[in-house]
């Protein structure tokens, strides 16, 4: 049985009318840049998430960079991060000649360490990444009540997690002071394309967030601060106009695909619970845990990757693709043992050292994503989990 890690076409099907319609209008219009239809989607993510401003960018990445360009990161100023997530996290602020400071992953969550950050605060701090890895929230309480104690910005990096809720019901995005997202094809919400998002409940930050999108003009051909061409295509905002409504019943459907692996794992008696740390004899496959699964929340976490961590992760992974099941592994190397920040680690004054990342260290030897995309059937999962049972049990 074949088993894709993410097939897009199934998602596809289902709308295609109104997809193709919608770039379709688009066509006649020749309306691409900055077309009615970005107020739109600006509009409605400003109520699907209960936020005050969003502001469509050109991509993931792109809403990192704007929103550090925007609170005025500047060369040598420092920003922490967690050392394991998706290159662009950190990659933004090395770009704006600032250093990213390295924090080890809470083992369960897979998110920023919140006591590492604050070991990691300088007179050179200016701000903090959480990010919201595989699409549930860090833990921002603590990080928000760190950020106002030291004066520090916190820009959230959501690109995994729009819609998913902190225990308090916000969403994520809406608590620090720029919320991230991303609209990759691979993410919860994707669009035809590159595509993104920034949210903020600042107006001041708003306002500045719009101009810097247009090369920081305003008016036009006026400059008083240094922005880029940040901007949104219009064909992808009609795209995530259509979609946008589709977002709620397709994370409930990864968390249903991701409720039966964990259940059949159970059953199977590889491991006695979710969320351990390290193995034992009596746990050869460790489960994800969502951490406020008991709140009562619509959107306790949106799965935009289900990942378990396995003893032989390697060999799993290469017999995982020699039978066609689709998976991956988010990270294999964390930010401390990337080449390009070899530099940094070296710096004495950055205070950073190869055995201070034990719990990232872990997570990319061992862990590896499952397909858990909201088209995928109940027996390619039992499929899966079998064809992983059959793996460790001999
Ligand atoms: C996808 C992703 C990004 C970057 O988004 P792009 O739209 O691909 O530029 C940033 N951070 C995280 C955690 C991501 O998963």
């Amino acid at each position: 049985m074949k088993v894709p890690l993410l097939d897009l076409k199934a998602q596809y099907r289902p709308l295609k009318k109104e997809l193709d319609e919608a770039l379709i209008r688009i066509a006649a219009s020749q309306y691409f840049v900055m077309g009615p239809e970005i107020k739109q989607l600006e509009s409605e993510i400003c109520s699907k998430l209960d936020v005050s401003h969003a502001i469509g960018v050109s991509s993931g990445t792109d809403a990192l960079l704007i929103a550090l360009m925007t609170i005025g990161i500047k060369p040598g100023d420092e920003v922490i991060v967690p050392t394991y997530s998706f290159f662009a996290t950190a990659g933004v602020v090395s770009r704006l000649a600032a250093t990213p400071i390295f924090t080890d992953i809470d083992p369960v969550t897979y998110n920023i360490d919140v006591e590492d950050i604050e070991k990691r605060i300088t007179s050179r701090t200016k701000a903090i990444i959480p990010v919201h890895l595989y699409g549930q929230c860090a833990d921002m309480k603590p990080i928000m009540e760190l950020a106002r104690k030291h004066n520090l910005k916190v820009i959230e990096d959501g690109a995994q997690a729009i819609t998913a809720q902190y225990k308090d019901g916000r969403c994520a995005g809406t608590i620090g002071d720029i919320g991230c997202f991303s609209f990759f094809p691979s993410k919860n919400l994707g669009c035809f394309g590159d595509g993104g998002m920034v949210v903020t409940n600042d107006t001041e930050l708003g306002d500045l967030l719009r101009i810097m999108r247009v090369h920081g003009g305003k008016p036009k051909y006026f400059h008083k601060f240094i922005g880029g061409n940040f901007r949104l295509d219009t064909i992808q905002a009609a795209v995530l106009s259509v979609k946008l409504p589709h977002l709620d019943a397709w994370s409930e459907k990864r968390r249903r695909n991701a409720d039966l692996y964990n259940k059949l794992f159970l059953k199977a008696g590889l491991a006695e619970k979710t969320g351990l740390t390290y193995f034992d004899d009596n746990n050869k496959v460790q489960l994800p845990k969502a951490v406020y699964e008991d709140l009562g929340l619509k959107n306790h976490h949106i799965y935009n990757q289900y990942v378990i961590r396995v003893q032989n992760r390697d060999e799993l992974m290469a017999l995982l693709k020699s039978k066609d099941i689709g998976c991956e592994i988010y990270y294999p190397v964390p930010f401390h043992k990337q080449e390009c920040f070899e530099d940094l680690m070296k710096d004495p004054a950055n205070n950073m050292d190869f055995d201070q990342y034990p719990h990232a260290d872990y997570a990319a030897a061992h862990s590896i994503a499952l397909p858990v995309y909201p088209e995928l059937e109940e027996q390619q999962i039992r499929h899966i989990v079998k064809t992983i049972s059959e793996f460790i049990q001999t």
